[in-house]
């Protein structure tokens, strides 16, 4: 049977009876059957969410009782870790390491973290020069929120919008990617199961329609979105109708910097796994590398040859390293890029084609790829592919690596690979990018902000930004004179 629509807590066919099939990206094989959502179903949905946001058993729970929901919901996904961790990487296709690892890890960390934040969403007494006045701030839930997510890491994204929306008393629909649907309806069930009122959390599972009924309808009051800087764009001028609260966290192209100094085989250990995380499906992947013209040489054959050891395979298998691309499409998508930068002049080091050979035939699996001799104007230069794609470029000074690095519409990450602390703390300071890891992994964790500048989105998740994002400031004046 398809899985179903989480609406009241009830599980539900789509109103239209309509289905939609997920696919095994490491074998091209139907996976499974799941409701495609319609217009009736966002409505009824958000009318749930609505009722759920105004009934007492929501809206007068204590802050102490709310995180303690959101607690069991950790405990929960820890309970059952390794069948999310299984499921996950049948759908998506990512190594079972980096789901166990990082992705249900993460989820169940983004939950103990807003669970503490429940019983700290604090207002202030404000200094107003009224006689007689007490002023003070209170901080609100919005009301019903709408989490759109990508298929890139489904179940953390959708943990990462989910905690601190509920954290702060929100009510909300919640629309993972059409791709990648599954790990997302048992989070749904998991919230059920901790004891989340019906109706706190609905999930609508379908395709872009679902999500543009959802950002269109009147009666949410904020979007929470993670995907493409396109679709972003398209969500801020449906939401300007009713200037509806909007984040955004898109996409990315980020420079790798790695000096004169840089301890090369540190650089390109690091780089190769910034790279090629979940085969480079990562909006902080690290895509641009500039590297000082005395290293230059030295790194790229370096990077090149130990992406040639990568083991690329099956994500259920626990030594795979390289899994497939999520899709037909997102494998059409790499390729087309790739043979763009061989049109455009680039000289291929090493990958560029479609993995082949005993159990990879079927499946979406691509070559990790290094290119040199790229030029800041070329498409693989400036558009984010999201594939196992990585362009080396040569520089010769700071000055000029600045302009080169922030020469780009997007701004969500970048990493600095030296050895001398001021070179670090200066270019960190000059680097237009939301996050600059130095000497680092990209990391992600619940206590540290993430989003973008430019193209790469409005707003932060995490930390307290998160809190912000999903409240509203009142002010209360208090008459005191008698
Ligand atoms: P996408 O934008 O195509 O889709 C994302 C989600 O939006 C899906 O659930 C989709 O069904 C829905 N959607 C599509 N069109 C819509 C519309 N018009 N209105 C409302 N919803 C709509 O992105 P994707 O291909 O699933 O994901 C890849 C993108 O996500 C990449 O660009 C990547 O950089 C970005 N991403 C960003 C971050 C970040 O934190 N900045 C994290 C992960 C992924």
């Amino acid at each position: 049977m398809a899985e179903q629509l989480l609406i009241a807590g009830e599980w539900v066919p789509a109103a239209s009876g309509q289905v939609s099939e997920t696919f095994d990206p490491a074998s091209g094989t139907r996976l499974a059957e799941f409701a495609e959502a319609g217009s009736a179903d966002v409505d009824a949905a958000v009318a749930a969410a609505r009722t759920a946001y105004e009934d007492p058993a929501w809206r007068d729970l204590s802050p102490d009782a709310r995180g303690r929901l959101l607690w069991k919901v950790a405990d929960l996904i820890e309970r059952d870790a390794a069948a999310l961790a299984e499921l996950e990487t049948r759908d998506q296709g990512m190594p079972i390491a980096l789901t166990t690892n990082v992705n249900v890890t993460l989820a169940a960390q983004v939950f103990r973290y807003y669970a503490g934040w429940a019983t700290k969403i604090e207002g202030k007494l404000s200094q107003v020069s009224v006689p007689d006045t007490l002023h003070y701030t209170r901080r609100e839930p919005l009301g019903v929120v709408g989490l759109i997510t990508p298929w890139n890491f489904p179940f953390a994204i959708a943990a990462w919008k989910l905690a601190p929306a509920l954290a702060t008393g929100n009510t909300v629909v919640l629309k993972p990617a059409e791709q990648t649907p599954l790990s997302t309806l048992k989070l749904g069930a998991l919230c059920l199961e901790a004891g989340i009122p019906a109706g706190v959390v609905n999930v609508l599972t379908g395709g872009p329609e679902v999500g543009r009924a959802l950002v269109a309808h009147r009666g949410v009051n904020k979007i929470s979105f993670t995907g493409s800087t396109e679709v972003g764009q398209q969500i801020a001028g449906v939401a300007a109708a009713d200037l509806k609260r909007v984040s955004l966290e898109l996409g990315g192209k980020a420079p790798s910097i790695i000096t004169r100094g840089a301890d090369i085989d540190a650089a390109v250990a690091g780089n190769l796994q910034g790279a090629l995380f979940n085969t480079g499906q990562a909006c902080g992947a690290y895509t641009r590398f500039y590297v000082d013209a005395k290293r230059h040489d030295e790194f790229t054959e370096k990077i090149a040859a130990a992406a040639q050891t990568l083991k690329i395979g099956p994500g259920l298998d626990f030594d795979t390293v390289l899994g497939p691309l999520v899709s037909q499409e997102q494998l059409d998508r790499v390729a087309g890029y790739v043979a763009g930068g061989v049109e455009q002049g680039a000289q291929l080091v090493t990958g560029g084609r479609r993995a082949s050979g005993a159990g990879l035939d079927d499946g979406y699996f691509f070559t990790p790829t290094v290119f040199s001799g790229v030029r800041d104007d070329m498409t693989i230069a400036r558009e984010e592919i999201f594939g196992p794609v990585l362009s080396v470029f040569s520089y010769d000074d700071e000055d000029e690596v600045v302009a080169r690095a922030n020469d780009t519409d997007f701004g969500l990450a970048a990493v600095l690979w030296t050895q001398d602390l001021t070179s670090a703390h200066r270019l960190a300071a000059r680097i237009h990018a939301g996050t600059v890891f130095v000497n680092q992994l990209p990391l992600i964790d619940p206590g540290a902000p993430w989003g973008g500048f430019g193209l790469s989105g409005w707003g932060r998740e995490m930390g307290t930004y998160a809190l912000d994002e999903f409240t509203e400031t009142k002010g209360v004046w208090v008459n005191l004179a008698r």
